[in-house]
């Protein structure tokens, strides 16, 4: 690992005004996933900015009927919130479908979506990989790929995002509050917070450097009955093939979102009007313009069988 300073941040503003003193710094919470890629020399910032003890850690009720979940909130304490539980359960199923419970005691809100890739390549720093080292080629066009994206990729990178706590919360219209060393506050929806691949597979999200996640606001909750299943290798402690989250309520209608074939969480509300006739038509809107490779491909059936195994089960 290369060496680094280390300061740890006691408000929002100190924490943005230290990465302005040492642009190329990251801020560090959890520590569960950059630390990890430190160690592999994939992220080798020169100094650190802790942000895990901020008094960011409050589930609070927002006037409009809905929760503000403060960016330090653990994973655990999320999930096992009684709110969370009663009215957001997908987002309460897909984090403890996530990691372990270890895992889930230090990771934070704002870790987990700006979690990276599990793509192999990405970890491998002897293979070419353009998210890691922008312009060098991709290894897993053509090589390993039965876990990458298949809608949304590009030329550049196949990658997808691993996070389940992300999926569900797109399912919510959930928006990422920060702040910026100038004070400027902004709601960015989840919808609108990754950036797709293209040429530039090493920018992931919309975030301008050194912006602080500060909270992520859930708008009220919209009733229905909640399911989340998670398709994995291993039965626990393994990232999602596919997930598919859903939100059904008593006239069919609903919400679908998906994890694990794409770069972001990926959501078509177009395909959930046709939610009353069934998984097949879900399925062909949400994976319209698909794109398989040559070991990917069994994710598309295997998204419209999960959908319809996740809809039998929400409809009782
Ligand atoms: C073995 C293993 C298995 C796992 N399995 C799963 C799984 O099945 N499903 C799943 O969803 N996840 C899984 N994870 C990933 C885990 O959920 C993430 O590592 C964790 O959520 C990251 O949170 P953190 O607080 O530790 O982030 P950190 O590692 O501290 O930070 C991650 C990134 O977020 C940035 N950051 C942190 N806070 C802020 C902030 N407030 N504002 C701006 N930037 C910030 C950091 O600079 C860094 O770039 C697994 C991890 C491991 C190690
Ligand atoms: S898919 Fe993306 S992360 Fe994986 S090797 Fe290719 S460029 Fe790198």
């Amino acid at each position: 690992m290369k060496s680094f300073t280390y300061e740890r941040a006691d408000t929002p503003a100190a924490a943005t005004a230290a990465f302005a003193r040492a642009p190329g710094a990251r801020f560090i919470a959890g520590g569960t996933n950059l630390l990890d890629l430190m160690k592999l020399e994939i992220e080798t910032p020169a100094h650190l900015i802790d942000v895990s003890r901020l008094a960011l850690d409050k589930i609070e009720a927002t006037k409009e009927g809905g929760l503000r979940i403060g960016a330090m909130v653990r994973n655990t304490d999320l999930a096992s919130d009684a709110r969370v539980r009663r009215d957001y359960g997908l987002l309460s199923r897909a984090l403890v479908a996530g990691a372990s419970g270890q895992l889930r005691n230090k990771a934070t809100t704002a870790g987990n979506l700006l979690q990276r890739t599990r793509c192999p390549y990405f970890y491998d720093t002897n293979q070419p990989c353009n998210k890691r080292k922008p312009g060098s080629g991709c290894a897993a066009i053509g090589g390993f790929n039965r876990l990458h994206a298949v809608v949304g990729a590009s030329e550049a990178c196949i990658a997808t995002h691993p996070s389940d706590m992300a999926v569900a919360m797109r399912a919510f219209d959930a928006a990422v509050e920060t702040v910026d060393a100038a004070g400027k506050v902004r709601a960015i929806p989840l919808a609108d917070f990754y950036r797709a691949p293209g040429t530039t597979p090493h920018l992931e999200t919309v975030l301008a450097p050194g912006e602080l996640i500060t909270a992520v606001t859930l708008p009220k909750p919209v009733g229905g009955t909640h399911v989340y299943h998670k398709v994995r290798d291993r039965a626990s402690y393994a990232f999602a093939l596919i997930s598919v989250g859903v939100i059904v309520q008593r006239d069919g209608t609903g919400r679908v979102a998906l994890g694990g074939i794409g770069y972001k969480p990926w959501r078509v509300e177009a395909a959930e009007a046709e939610l009353p006739r069934g998984a097949k038509a879900v399925a062909s809107g949400l994976l319209a313009g698909a794109k398989t490779t040559h070991e990917n491909a069994y994710k598309l059936p295997l998204v419209e069988r999960t959908l319809a195994g996740v809809l039998a089960q929400a409809k009782g």
